[in-house]
């Protein structure tokens, strides 16, 4: 998986900036460095300058003389660099040229292109990140919201490793135990200890399953329906969310006429709103189209919040609305959150006739004027995302892979208590344990097949 080629790429984005980077890693980063870059004033040789500091000069070509670029370089010397070896990083003017014929000459002089993510699984390999601080770079650098920055940061200097790490203890020993106890019969372990090391291990496991779902929205967002017949106050609705909120999170390309899509971020979570036009039966055509649109975006919305108009007794199209939300099929009764809106004016009409059909919604009342009620909005639609699982719980930031092998660590360890408790001789309650260890190892990397390491780090950028 790793060869001994010094490696080197763009490891900013494309396209123009102030500034773009090209690195390079590997035994020969010095060397190569130096056949390109001609410091300003007097010749430096590298491997004998002090690390960590900045050189100011240009990148030449060593074939033709030609002049390049003026550039920072930056020298790191093994082993205190991103991927323990020798790096240079070279700063360029952040166009693609400049970056593209920099790379170009850094190539044409012995390094070889850099894969996907060479740079961090140098760096896995190496032994300076385990595997979820690997996949935390991801998560780092896909985050889009603050919480999920600061989630994903934590992991990137060990949390989710911290978090797991009394199961793989509670497992480590309790294997040891074990394993002695079959080698010398007559010192049986206590069965006390073999349920308290079972206990410790399945509640580390448990509680970083409890967090993922939480994890998972903040990494991933989710899509909320805006539903309400016309004038209701949908657009204003939306616009005081997106007001209201201290970052917005990303623009959604592909809003479409009928369907206006923008994401906030909600308590941490990217939530893309969706405000569907009216839905209601039509012969028409080309509304029948945008209706259409409507029902996709309720089907594959994570919560609706449907909007009434609080002052006005409720309309037709009001309980054709509700009837549409109680009659979709069970697979997709998500979450429905009722808003009761423009409760800033003082007539104050009674919405149970609609309400009453969809007696599981809780009923928030807001003014998209004033802005009265929509922190109660926003803690009511988080908390009817997050379900009825292990609200309280910690987020965890894991991947479906990592999550996968957590919950199959809890089946083994599930399976080595059954086993216990059933009196099932102790060299077969070892098979479970190492079983569970075994799927911990895969999330932090101790204990993983290649396959896995190239799939993971084929999701990261070049220069990454
Ligand atoms: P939509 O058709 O559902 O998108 O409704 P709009 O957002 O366009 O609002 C329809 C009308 O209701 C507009 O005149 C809004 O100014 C008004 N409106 C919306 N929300 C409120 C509210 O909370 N209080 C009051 N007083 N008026 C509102």
């Amino acid at each position: 998986m790793i060869d001994n080629a010094t490696i080197a790429a763009i490891a900013t984005p494309a396209g123009e900036g102030g500034i773009g980077v090209v690195r390079i890693s590997g035994n020969d980063a010095a060397g190569i460095a130096q056949r390109v870059f001609h410091r300003v004033g007097r010749p430096l040789e590298l491997k004998s300058s002090p690390s960590h500091r900045l050189h100011f000069g240009r990148i030449v070509d060593p074939a033709t003389g030609d002049l390049i670029d003026e550039v920072l370089l930056g020298w790191m010397a093994s082993p205190r660099t991103y991927t323990k070896e020798d790096t240079v990083e070279i700063s360029c003017h952040g166009g693609p040229v400049p970056l593209q014929e920099t790379l170009r000459v850094i190539l044409e002089s012995g390094a070889r292109h850099a894969e996907p993510g060479e740079f961090t699984l140098r760096a896995f390999l190496n032994g300076r990140l385990d595997l979820t601080q690997a996949e935390a770079v991801l998560n780092v650098i896909g985050a889009r919201t603050a919480e999920t920055l600061r989630l994903a940061v934590s992991d990137l200097s060990g949390d989710l490793s911290r978090r797991l790490e009394p199961a793989n203890a509670a497992l480590v020993s309790l294997l040891a135990y074990l394993d002695a106890s079959a080698d010398f019969p007559d010192d049986e372990i206590e069965t006390s200890d073999i349920d308290l090391g079972l206990t410790a291990a399945g509640e580390a496991l448990a509680d970083v399953v409890a967090g993922s779902n939480a994890g998972m929205l903040l990494r991933d967002g989710v899509r909320i329906a805006l539903v309400g017949r016309p004038n209701v106050g949908k657009s204003s609705l939306l616009n005081a969310l997106l007001r209201s909120d201290r970052a917005i999170v990303t623009p959604i390309a592909g809003t479409t006429r009928d369907v206006i899509a923008e994401t906030i971020n909600l308590q941490g979570i990217p939530a893309t709103l969706l405000d569907t036009a009216g839905i209601v039966d039509t012969d028409d055509v080309v509304e029948r189209i945008g209706v259409e649109r409507s029902r996709q975006a309720l089907a594959t919305a994570a919560a609706i919040v449907f909007v009434l108009d609080g002052s006005e007794p409720p309309q037709a199209g009001d309980l054709d609305l509700a009837r549409l939300l109680t009659g979709r099929p069970i697979d997709q009764q998500t979450p429905v959150a009722i808003v009761r809106n423009k409760s800033d004016l003082d007539a104050i009409a009674d919405l149970s006739p609609v309400t009453g059909l969809l007696p599981d919604a809780p009923v928030v009342p807001v003014s998209a004027v004033t802005g009265t009620g929509l922190t109660d909005l926003e803690s009511t639609l988080v908390a009817a995302l997050r379900g009825s699982a292990a609200p309280e719980a910690r987020p965890a930031l894991i991947s479906a892979r990592q999550r996968a092998a957590v919950e199959r660590a809890l089946r083994h360890i599930r399976d080595a208590r059954d086993a216990h408790a059933a009196g099932i001789p102790q060299d077969l309650l070892a098979t479970s344990v190492r079983a569970a260890l075994h799927a911990v190892g895969e999330v932090t990397g101790e204990d993983v097949d290649e396959s896995v390491i190239q799939e993971i780090f084929s999701r990261f950028c070049i220069g990454k």
